[in-house]
């Protein structure tokens, strides 16, 4: 071989070194932006009436609202974290379908459904907020066995456990219990962590009770507290939670005191914009903790 054609080899086999390297670097830098963002998958925040999610939405940087239905996700950012915020609307129905949605347009990293409650335990006041150690739909019964004419005694119906098996509830003695949803071990301590950087009441632990229905017997209140050990009820945080256990999302419900029957307590609407300022302590904290 010639002096000559080696340099023309030498040549191109520089070139097509340079070539596949600029292929490479690019590729990677293609590779990377998609990679990162994937493991930031968003935290999501839910609240049912406008009072208890615009609040912490209007606290988001860079939000896109997007609507499915009837709900409304402001997507941004919390201290460049990506947060979900939703306005699922009231009641069980509603909190479902946007969880389920949520759950696979979004595939949120951790679920915080938060907003108002009404108290069943005497010792907490209106603003108190309660973390939900666990949730439990009290909507969820069996009534007893009467015929015609025999009337009707709510106070001798079973709690239903529809999740005991895929069989008729009706029928098995084994789904005459609550069914429980344990709040996350690492939302729960987040929760904790801040705790005292709320001043308009105390944060305790409890059990949060769901149902489409707002209880205002006294008696009937207590008879929740006692059978199912509820510290609070509302209308959305169970049916959350069952779907996130369906998707083994981790789950939290924060609830506060809005009006307190067993005590007294007086609906106050300003709860919701309390309840949301301690929620957004938490999220910080949960971002902070997992990074
Ligand atoms: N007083 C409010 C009622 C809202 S409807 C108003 O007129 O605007 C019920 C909503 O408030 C639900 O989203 C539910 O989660 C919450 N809630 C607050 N206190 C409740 C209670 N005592 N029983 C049931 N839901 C309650």
């Amino acid at each position: 071989m010639g002096k000559k054609k080696r340099l023309k080899w030498t040549g191109a086999g520089i070139l097509l070194v340079l070539a596949v390297l600029l292929f490479a670097g690019w590729s990677a830098i293609s590779n990377t932006a998609p990679t990162a963002e994937a493991k930031q998958r968003p935290i999501l925040i839910q609240g049912p009436m406008p009072i208890e999610a615009e609040n912490f939405a209007k606290k988001l940087k860079h939000v896109k609202v997007e609507k499915s239905g009837t709900f409304v996700f402001y997507k941004g950012k919390l201290n460049n974290y990506p947060v979900i915020v939703v306005k699922t609307g009231k009641g069980m129905e509603n909190t479902a379908a946007a969880t389920a949605i949520a759950i696979e347009k979004y595939k949120p990293k951790a679920i915080i459904n938060q907003g108002t409650s009404g108290g069943h335990d005497a010792r907490l006041n209106v603003f108190d907020i309660v973390l939900g150690e666990r949730t439990v739909n009290i909507g969820s019964l069996k009534t007893g066995d009467k015929a015609e004419n025999e009337g009707m005694d709510p106070t001798a119906w079973k709690p239903m456990d529809l999740m005991a098996s895929e069989g008729s509830a009706g029928e098995d003695p084994n789904a005459e219990k609550p069914r429980f949803y344990e709040g996350d071990k690492n939302l729960l301590a987040a929760a904790e962590a801040v705790k005292q950087s709320y001043s308009k009441g105390k944060v305790v632990k409890g059990t949060i009770g769901s149902a489409d229905v707002w209880n205002n017997e006294v008696d009937r209140i207590k008879w929740f507290h006692k059978t199912y050990g509820t510290s609070v009820e509302e209308m959305e945080g169970a049916s959350a939670a069952q779907i996130a256990k369906a998707y083994d999302v981790p789950f939290l419900g924060i609830r506060v005191l809005s009006n307190n029957k067993v005590n007294g307590g007086k609906y106050s609407p300003d709860t919701a914009a309390a309840c949301q300022e301690y929620v957004y302590e938490v999220v910080k904290q949960y971002i902070k903790a997992s990074h």
